[in-house]
């Protein structure tokens, strides 16, 4: 099933002592692909992310990323192939500025040397999500949105050919949301695929070629966006939350 995926995960379970978070989860994304990944909270959608980054080990089954087994691989191994993601409570350095936020990513996941350097691509990418004039500022200090903005840059700047953004969006008024989603648009159009967890319909509906759906652990549905939420397991789903 990965043939021609370029991230892959195949039959991954996961436990947390007796409790089952992924109980054989397969699924698979093209390069430059839109996926969105629903479910209802506690579906085990985060925890699949961190299966395929790295912060956590599927007990059972593998991760392929571009045709290669990474499932044993630390998270900082295959942030440097490529795998970025975005947690879903940022956690910047919040007693650095913008521009050192990216620092750590630049040289560590893209390999970038030299301070000089390093400074100007962090320039680059701040210009590049909209914080150019909060480079030297403490991150500490971000609004919400700009916040969720420098987390989408930390994962940038790993020059990632998939980036899994876990809801980016969550708590944003209408219009940060619809500036995320621009962003986000913006990085599938330079060839990054990207994996869209998030609760808020609108956005992961109109931003997804395809969506899958977890459910208890289980890959319940997977397809186009308006067939999935025709899907009668899908509506079970939702409203047995
Ligand atoms: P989602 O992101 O879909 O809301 P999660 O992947 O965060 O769901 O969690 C799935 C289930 O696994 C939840 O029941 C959650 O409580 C449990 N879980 C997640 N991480 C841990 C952990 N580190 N230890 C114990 N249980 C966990
Ligand atoms: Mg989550």
């Amino acid at each position: 099933m990965s043939g021609g995926a370029l991230v892959s995960v195949e039959n991954v379970t996961r436990r947390f002592g007796g409790f089952v978070a992924l109980d054989g989860v397969s699924l698979a994304v093209a390069p430059g692909e839109r996926l969105g990944l629903i479910g209802p909270n506690g579906s085990g959608k985060t925890t699949l992310i961190n299966c395929v980054g790295g912060a956590l080990r599927a007990d059972a089954g593998r991760v392929m990323f571009d045709g290669r087994d990474v499932t044993r691989l630390p998270a900082h191994r295959r942030a440097r192939l490529g795998i970025a993601r975005s947690f879903q409570i940022p956690r910047p350095f919040a007693g650095m500025t913008c521009a050192e936020n990216l620092a750590v990513p630049l040289e560590y996941a893209a390999g970038l040397r030299g301070r000089a350097a390093v400074g100007r691509e962090a320039r680059a990418i701040l210009d590049d999500v909209g914080l150019g004039a909060r480079a030297d500022e403490g991150a500490g200090t971000l609004t919400q949105v700009d916040m969720r903005k420098l987390e989408l840059a930390r994962a940038l700047a790993a020059r990632p050919r998939v980036l899994i953004a876990d809801e980016a969006m969550a708590g944003l008024a209408p219009a940060e949301v619809d500036e995320i989603l621009v962003l986000l648009r913006r990085f599938n159009e330079g060839g990054i695929a990207i994996v869209m967890i998030e609760h808020i319909m609108r956005a992961v509906m109109g931003f997804s070629e395809r969506v899958a759906v977890l459910d208890a652990g289980r890959l319940i549905a997977e397809g186009a966006p308006d067939a999935v939420m025709r899907s009668p397991e899908v509506e079970r789903a939702y409203l047995g939350e």
